[in-house]
């Protein structure tokens, strides 16, 4: 009888006859996928063990089912009638990591994220990442060439697959492929094997390339309103990479909404880096309905103006220390009809408040702040220039509160006027991007379009947005409200 020869075969423990526990392993995760009660499950401790097995179901014509983790979602794993399913659990050594050649010989039963921490401690990383690495086997990722998030760029199993150590359906133990870099020789009967859901064999021991650990990760979270627009932001920074190659393109959140986001962010800032080129302070948004800050503030006037007066200044020491560096603030044509006074930035609170009144107010501040921070620097002899872009009338997301029917105006799909009245955001992007680049551009330049529509030119700003008492209070304002203090430029050392 086929137990019989398997016992005589096998130390005692090997053997796992228990209905309720054979049960446990009639299937993988495809429950859904037809399945049926194993003859006897075994649990073999070495390749030859494995032979002994395999021997045996030949012998006796008996099915044979592979079994790593059982985290199979395809019934790969599931027993068919009176089989017997040979489980990898015991099998988990991790024979050699080699760092000079940067490989590593692994039993089948070795966990994915087992093999990944050890290669860790070697300074190594073995790139495949199914979703299930912390339980799935690397046999099991073999056999069904699994791969994860990390196979867009690194590849999947099949890609770090060197060579194998392999029971054959007749109980022949093989060895397929290499160890060394280079094999070119012969079929890729390893390449076979990959994938192949144990239909060939039993893989008993695998070689796996390792890549070096990568620096230490950074996980940006980005959110976006619609996955086309985080689709959108995934293709910009390709273009970014293919347009610089070389170029790392890092990502900073900063929530302008939160004093204690702004001043996380220009710590991490300092950590990093010594200088600092440009800073474009690209913020142009409201809130439709009246809201506070967490620190006390109306919304548009913190997100438009306290959140990144505060930024700037906690980040001027890298700016005033940088040859030709440049701060950009986002104005908009609203600020002509902007009033302000800065002993009360927030004039109509509750239900009294209007959002184009709130917007055009934050804007006008973000002139006066442009102005004034550009005398400061100007005064204080920085190389640091401050300037301001606007984007004119820009079909964007910013106005994705306002209701339907404004909305509905701008959509040239909806109002064929919209395109007379508003611009793409591409070209309204053009405006800061002058004053970003513009390798003529003068402290306290203002660059946009003339009017809503229209590429950007040296442009002039109300008369308000230069006056002089209006600037110097918003400016002391906001030095107390966000408790930044402009210190390299600080008015009692800048002689205006
Ligand atoms: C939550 C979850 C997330 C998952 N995420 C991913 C993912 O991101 N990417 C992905 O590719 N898969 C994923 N899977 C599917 C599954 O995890 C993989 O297929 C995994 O490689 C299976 O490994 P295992 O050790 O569990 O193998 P099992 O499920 O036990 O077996 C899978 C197949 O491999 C064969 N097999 C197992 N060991 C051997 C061996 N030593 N020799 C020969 N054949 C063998 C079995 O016979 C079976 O056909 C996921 C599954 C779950 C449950």
């Amino acid at each position: 009888m086929l137990i019989d020869d398997l016992s005589a075969a096998l130390p005692a423990d090997r053997l796992v006859r228990d209905p309720d526990v054979v049960r446990s392993f009639a299937h993988d995760e495809a429950e859904w996928a037809p399945y049926a009660q194993p003859a006897v499950v075994v649990r073999p401790h070495t390749a030859e063990e494995v032979q002994a097995v395999v021997r045996a179901c030949v012998a006796h014509r008996a099915p044979l089912v592979t079994r790593g983790a059982g985290t199979g979602l395809s019934g790969g794993a599931n027993a068919v009638d009176g089989c017997v399913v040979l489980v990898t659990d015991r099998l988990t050594a991790v024979k050699e990591i080699n760092e000079l050649e940067r490989y590593a010989v692994v039993e089948p039963g070795v966990v994915n994220d087992d093999l990944r921490a050890a290669c860790a401690e070697h300074g190594l990383w073995y790139p495949p990442d199914p979703a299930s690495s912390p339980w799935s086997t690397i046999g099991g990722n073999v056999a069904t060439n699994a791969g994860g998030v990390c196979c867009v760029k690194y590849g999947v199993t099949r890609d770090y697959v060197l060579g194998l150590q392999v029971v054959t359906g007749t109980g022949e133990l093989v060895r397929l492929g290499r160890r060394t870099a280079k094999g070119v020789a012969g079929y890729d009967l390893t390449g076979l094997m990959v994938g192949s859901e144990g239909t060939l064999g039993v893989v008993t021991e695998v070689t796996v390339r390792l890549r070096p650990a990568r620096a230490a990760e950074r996980t940006v979270a980005g959110y976006f309103d619609t996955t086309v627009a985080a689709g959108r932001a995934a293709a910009a920074a390709d273009r970014i990479w293919a347009g610089s190659p070389g170029a790392v393109v890092r990502t900073l959140l900063v929530d302008f909404a939160s004093l204690a986001s702004v001043r996380a962010a220009a710590r991490r800032l300092h950590d990093e880096y010594d200088h600092l080129d440009l800073l474009v302070n690209n913020v142009g948004g409201f809130r439709v309905r009246y809201a506070v800050t967490e620190d006390g503030f109306e919304s548009t006037m913190a997100v438009n103006h306290l959140g990144p007066f505060a930024f700037t200044g906690l980040v001027l020491d890298l700016l005033t220390r940088t040859a030709g560096s440049r701060v950009v603030t986002m104005g908009s044509n609203g600020h002509r009809q902007g009033t302000i006074d800065p002993a009360d930035l927030d004039p109509e609170p509750g239900p009294a408040y209007r959002f184009m009144a709130a917007y055009n107010r934050a804007k006008l501040a973000n002139l006066l702040f442009a102005h004034e921070l550009a005398r400061r620097l100007r005064a204080a002899g920085s190389p640091a220039i401050a300037v301001a872009g606007h984007p004119g009338l820009a079909r964007t997301e910013g106005g994705r509160e306002m209701n339907s029917l404004i909305r509905a105006a701008l959509n040239p799909k909806v109002n064929p006027l919209a395109l007379a009245l508003s611009q793409s955001a591409a070209k309204g992007a053009l405006g800061p991007l002058r004053a970003a680049t513009d390798p003529n551009a003068r402290g306290g330049d203002y660059f946009g379009p003339r009017g809503r529509t229209g590429y950007p030119e040296l442009v002039t700003s109300s008369t308000l947005s230069h006056d002089d008492r209006l600037r110097r209070r918003l400016w002391e304002a906001s030095e107390h409200l966000t408790d930044v203090t402009y210190l390299p430029i600080h008015e009692s050392e800048a002689s205006s």
